[in-house]
């Protein structure tokens, strides 16, 4: 059965014509009315900031976008959509049957079923170390190397904010189980049960492989390392798997390629104006803060977000709140007390 189609454009409430700019607007206003910080707990503000994600993911993607245009609401599960044609229907069905896809990752990515019949499950595909990676869906690679075998092998990588903007590399150490091959998996020898791996027929091994961090990946991205999974005797190996896993970062929230973030200033500045500091994922920015800034107001510190696939950054939010010293001083509250008093 066809995974049920979702109009992303009434998820955002906006037009099939609305610009780039339209779908950027529109998500961030959604995403941060159901941002999961401040709806705790509430499920249907969860699926809801989920469905926005999605539609976000797939209409500020120009590529993706067009794919899901050309698909329309008659879209059947299995369609080729290809636009360089010469895929018969039902194939890509068959790749996802029994595949990585429905093990591990196929829940955990908060994406539904339409959008990985659509586009996979992966976000990211590492065409081995040293080419970085490529966007699975990209019309020549599509689908090309997607089968999968029992040499593949799937691994967690945990990243904070701060490897996503410094990008570079990151030692991944992971287990995985081989067979055990002193009883070729078996569990039993000819003496009884197999005393190395006590029957269960499997071994534990540690594997260490350096990942580059590709740029606009975000929590639940996928990678797949070509070559990098299991080996087999005659030379043949499988892929390794990645999923990102982001670490939460107190003081800085993810929304889409921006961050957020909360300053504190002082009344006196908030009201007259200042030089204020702002700290970002790499050392602090100086900013100006308008005169008459009330709490709640937001200022946005270009290219201070998070790195996207295309090489651009998204944009730091600081959000004003306006406080007070931890202790005042007699001539502070001599002045406050003027200031009061003032009618
Ligand atoms: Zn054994």
């Amino acid at each position: 059965m066809s995974p049920k189609y979702k109009d992303y454009y009434s998820v955002l409430g906006i037009s099939k014509t609305a610009t780039q700019s339209e779908v950027k607007s529109a998500f961030r206003k959604l995403a941060l009315k159901y941002h999961p910080d401040k709806n705790k707990g509430n499920k249907t503000a969860e699926s809801k900031f989920k469905e926005i994600n999605e539609a976000n993911n797939v209409l500020s993607d120009t590529q993706k976008r067009k794919m899901y245009d050309q698909l329309g609401s008659n879209w059947q599960d299995g369609q080729n959509f290809n636009p360089s044609g010469g895929r018969s229907r039902g194939y890509r069905r068959q790749q996802y049957q029994g595949g990585f896809s429905n093990q591990n990752f196929g829940q955990a990515d908060g994406f539904s079923d339409f959008f990985k019949s659509i586009f996979g499950f992966d976000d990211f595909n590492q065409g081995g170390q040293s080419q970085g990676f490529s966007s699975h869906y990209s019309p020549q690679g599509f689908g090309q190397n997607r089968m999968q075998s029992n040499l593949d092998m799937e691994a967690e990588l945990d990243l904070s904010l701060e490897d996503l903007i410094s990008g570079g590399q990151k030692v991944l150490t992971f287990n995985y189980k081989n067979p055990c091959s002193v009883c070729a998996g078996q569990g039993q020898t000819r003496n009884g049960i197999c005393p190395t791996c006590r029957g269960s027929g499997e071994t534990i091994a540690e594997k260490r492989i350096k990942v580059k961090i590709p740029k606009g990946i975000r929590n639940n991205s996928k990678m797949r390392l070509r070559g990098q999974g299991k080996q087999e005797a005659g030379g043949r190996s499988g892929d390794l798997y990645i999923k990102i896993h982001l670490r939460d970062n107190p003081d800085f929230a993810v929304i889409g390629d921006d961050l957020e973030t909360n300053i504190r200033v002082m009344p006196w500045d908030a009201a007259l104006g200042a030089d204020i500091s702002v700290p970002t994922l790499n050392g602090y920015v100086k900013i100006k803060l308008p005169a008459n800034s009330h709490t709640g107001k937001m200022l946005r510190i270009r290219s201070k977000g998070l790195p996207k696939k295309d090489g651009a950054k998204g944009d730091l939010y600081a959000r004003i709140t306006i406080d007070i010293p931890s202790a005042l001083n007699q001539e502070q509250t001599k002045l406050l007390k003027q200031l009061r008093d003032i009618k």
